[in-house]
């Protein structure tokens, strides 16, 4: 029986096999395992593919959004608003500064946060909006950034850990907003081999307080302004995340065919195939639809060798850990009928279109009965 993953890590690395068993032996000579040169490449080469002027590379994507909640002045008391349909660490950070996470439901169709929403949501103690650009797909940025602009205090982090790569009115998605974050972890369009992530701005000042953040806020050695972490990323991920970015695009152009073979072969199959908004190319971390039966359908995916995945099943604003929050079912409805009925497909760059094909019909046979 054919086997067709969520992901294809091995076939990937086989590809760079060589490259990288080269770069690390460089690093292992150069014993600069921290603060090594290929860090600083790595901030220019990302921070210039998304158009911003300053990057700042971190351990990991929720060290870049804590890292750079901390350096935008969230603290105890200020609010953060965000969706509730996101990975945990969006807003695990928020809570973890002291701040208050301040959910807006999503669209039905992007599963992105509603911006007509956002503005009732707002107080005098918001101090973020908070928006993921979901599955690769940007969040609606200008009418984000218009209403953070109508209000003195509040300013727009985007947490695009799934969406290097994605394009946000003919301008990279990452270039959107006071400051962009990203996740380099392993299943990630850009992963490593470990954890990592960057903080992208074109704030100088903020980009520096990043960097002290990172290392404890230390202005010289052992001389430190504020209280900071350690964040920082090995250099050894570095070298390997800049031979990565070489098959950045290419694997990206893989995941925009797969998604459009998908949208053709699933046009006759009782599910709802993603929504794209026009002005947007999405980078395809997941290509998720919506369905009947969702986890009769699972099953039956498995059955025939095929993976798929549910993100995410449980909303955050019905966690156990945000109940202080004292919400409830039925208060962010789109984002919980979404949970219910949202299945991710394999759309990795090393499918086959058989492998697709193979996918789309499975999905067919389902429905047929
Ligand atoms: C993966 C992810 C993160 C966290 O990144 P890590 O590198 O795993 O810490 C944050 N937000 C979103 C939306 C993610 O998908």
């Amino acid at each position: 029986m054919r086997s067709v993953g969520m992901l294809d890590l091995k076939a990937e690395y086989a590809l760079f096999r060589d490259q990288a068993r080269a770069v690390v032996d460089q690093v292992l000579d150069d014993a600069r395992f921290i603060g090594g040169p290929q860090v600083g490449q790595l901030e220019e080469r990302v921070a210039s593919l998304c158009e911003r002027k300053f990057a700042v590379a971190v351990s990991s994507g929720t060290d870049a959004l804590l890292c750079a909640m901390m350096c935008l002045g969230v603290e105890p008391g200020d609010e953060v608003i965000t969706t509730p349909f996101t990975f945990f660490a969006t807003v695990g950070t928020i809570h973890r500064l002291g701040a208050r996470p301040v959910f807006v439901d999503v669209e039905p169709d992007t599963f992105n946060i509603d911006p007509a929403k956002i503005e009732a949501a707002v107080t005098d103690r918001t101090k973020l909006i908070l928006p993921v650009h979901l599955f690769g797909q940007p969040a609606e940025m200008d009418a984000i950034k218009e209403i953070a602009a109508g209000h003195e205090r509040v300013r727009v982090l985007a947490d695009a850990a799934q969406a290097i790569g994605a394009t946000y009115r003919a301008r990279p998605a990452c270039a959107a907003g006071c400051a962009t974050t990203l996740s380099f972890y392993p299943t990630k369009n850009l992963g490593g081999f470990g954890e990592g992530g960057m903080i992208l701005t074109d704030d100088e000042a903020l980009a520096h307080r990043c960097r002290m953040a990172r290392n404890h806020g230390e202005t010289s050695r052992y001389h430190h302004e504020f209280v900071g972490g350690n964040f920082r990323l090995d250099t050894i991920k570095a070298a390997i995340l800049l031979i990565k970015l070489d098959h950045l695009a290419r694997f990206l152009e893989a995941r925009q065919r797969n998604a459009a073979r998908y949208d053709e072969l699933l046009a006759d199959v009782p599910v709802t195939t993603p929504v794209v908004r026009p002005h947007s190319v999405s980078a395809w971390h997941q290509y998720s639809i919506l369905c009947d039966d969702r986890d009769a359908l699972m099953a039956h995916l498995k059955e025939r060798g095929v993976g798929s995945g549910i993100y995410y099943p449980v909303p955050l604003h019905l966690q156990a850990c945000f109940a202080y929050l004292h919400h409830k079912a039925g208060d962010f409805p789109v984002s919980e009928n979404t949970a219910r009925r949202i299945l991710s497909l394999p759309v990795h760059p090393m499918l086959t279109d058989d492998d697709v094909q193979y996918v789309a019909a499975s999905i067919a046979d389902f429905y047929k009965g």
